[in-house]
């Protein structure tokens, strides 16, 4: 993974003697044969405004070797069941984290030794040796956040809708978010304590989101229970098992470990403290690992009852330490052959990082989008509409869905009243969508992901316009915005 001096110099079409000429000046004394590190070389192209690819070096090689057998290759022999890993969703105050530390709870009278004692992100219950890991950040962010950088951690969504209160703007979102992200949904009808809660008028709204219970014909679960009064809890449990059975989720356990950052943080004792949701194989103390840019070897690792383990099988949650730093929730970690090698994958991506923000990578943007289509990169166009009253929303929609070519489908996967939030941009980073606004505008935070993300969001105030501008886009006639 070097190149001479000489090579560097003939691809880029210049002569030798001017880069070695180059290198003096900078301080290295070298002949036509040096080798250069890619860092180097890419250092000196850069000068002569060439890119150097690291083809020899890549870290797609690199990782394709991380598995003893590739995904789709899994010998069946080698598979074994998982646990489900769910996460809870609804509108706020619907009983989210009621619901949580319901199930937490109704574990410990289980009468399982060592209760779930430590807050690690997640933690795992178990009901007659079967077990259910849980998400511990309750809501939509996390969810969004995880998939916007291309991670998949949840298998099963617990939907919770308030039996008082029905079908809500967050509800709806959460609907939204766990079918964009194929993930299946149980309902918990929360609340059934209350005196005035009507399961039956939830079950009702929810059947226009194609969410119907079995007793009504459909394939959705539903559970009714109350956190606070924690009725139904192992009822909800054996829904979300009977959920998993039909998914037959399996992972080879025999393989170097492979998990997803949950969260971290930097602990004044312990130095980055990362929980890490095991997906496939087996982590153990003292595995070489990356994650992000950072590397290292497992070092402690803790479980959700404050239990020292030596390993962490596929779906469970533990605290790992050992890290260079603190990765980011969303980011995988690799257990990998030897040290040197995580090393060199977190410098390879701490590289590209740095080119990353030099070239601000941005999503798809409808200046783009004709040239993107032309290329065949794009046979969907996805968009979040957002305005400030239902009628014009709608009217947005009908219209833009009837743009639809053969080369180009156009899908609304979402739609709201009210200004442009931060789920709004997670959303559309995470499917790749463009935000249109309609009379509204984005919040300060949200323009900022927005941003970061390089979602481009589009504002109107007149339905036309905002048509208009998407058909141009998808013909390639659309005016340059400067
Ligand atoms: P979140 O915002 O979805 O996380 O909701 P919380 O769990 O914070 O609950 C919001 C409020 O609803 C709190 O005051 C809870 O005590 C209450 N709550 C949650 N679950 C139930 C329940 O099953 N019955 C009743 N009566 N109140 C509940």
């Amino acid at each position: 993974d070097s190149i001479t001096v000489g090579e560097l110099a003939k691809r880029m079409g210049i002569k030798a003697n001017e880069l070695i000429r180059e290198l003096m000046q900078q301080g290295s004394m070298v002949t036509i044969n040096h080798p250069l590190d890619f860092d180097t070389a890419a250092l000196l192209a850069s000068e002569y405004n060439y890119e150097v690819e690291n083809v020899a070096f890549d870290e797609a090689t690199i990782l394709e070797e991380v598995p003893v057998i590739k995904e789709g290759e899994e010998a069946p022999e080698d598979l074994r069941p998982r646990p489900p890993v769910v996460t809870v969703m609804g509108h706020v105050d619907h009983g989210k984290t009621s619901l949580l530390d319901a199930i937490r709870a109704a574990n410990v009278t289980a009468g399982e030794a060592g209760g779930i004692t430590q807050h690690i992100g997640a933690y795992y219950v178990e009901l007659e040796g079967r077990k259910i890991t849980f998400l511990d950040t309750p809501g939509h962010e996390a969810f969004t956040a995880m998939r916007a950088r291309g991670a998949k951690a949840t298998d099963i969504v617990i939907l919770v809708v308030a039996a008082d209160d029905g079908v809500m703007p967050q509800t709806r979102e959460a609907i939204n978010h766990a079918k964009a992200a194929d993930v299946p949904i149980v309902v918990a009808i929360n609340k059934i304590d209350k005196p005035d809660s009507n399961p039956e008028r939830v079950k009702q709204e929810l059947t226009e989101f194609g969410l119907v219970p079995e007793d009504w014909g459909g394939e959705t679960i539903f559970a009714e229970v109350s956190a606070k009064q924690h009725i139904n809890i192992d009822q909800l449990l054996e829904m979300v098992l009977l959920q998993a059975e039909v998914l037959e989720l399996k992972a080879n356990p025999g393989k170097r470990g492979r998990g997803i950052i949950v969260e971290a943080r930097l602990d004044k004792g312990r130095g980055p403290v990362a929980t890490v949701l095991v997906q496939e194989g087996t982590l153990h103390i003292g595995d070489p690992i990356v994650s992000g840019v950072h590397f290292g070897r497992v070092r402690s690792m803790v479980d959700d009852r404050g239990n020292r383990v030596d390993e962490a099988g596929p779906s469970m949650p533990v605290e790992v330490t050992g890290l260079s730093g603190v990765p980011d929730a969303g980011d995988l970690l690799y257990a990998v052959e030897d040290e040197k090698k995580a090393k060199d994958v977190a410098q390879h991506r701490q590289q590209k990082l740095r080119e990353a923000e030099l070239a601000k990578t941005s999503k798809i943007s409808l200046d783009q989008l004709f040239a993107k289509i032309q290329e065949g990169d794009v046979k969907e166009l996805k968009v979040v509409i957002k305005g400030d009253v239902q009628g014009s929303v709608e009217a947005v929609k009908d219209a833009l869905v009837k743009l639809s070519t053969d080369a180009c489908r156009l899908v609304v996967i979402h739609t709201g009243v009210g200004g442009i939030i931060e789920s709004d941009i997670n959303l559309a980073s995470a499917s790749d969508a463009v935000v249109l606004g309609f009379n509204v505008r984005p919040e300060p935070k949200a323009a900022q992901l927005a941003e970061s993300e390089g979602v481009d969001i589009r504002l109107y105030n007149i339905i036309y316009d905002a048509v208009a501008d998407i058909k141009n886009a998808m013909e390639g006639l659309l005016a340059p915005t400067l």
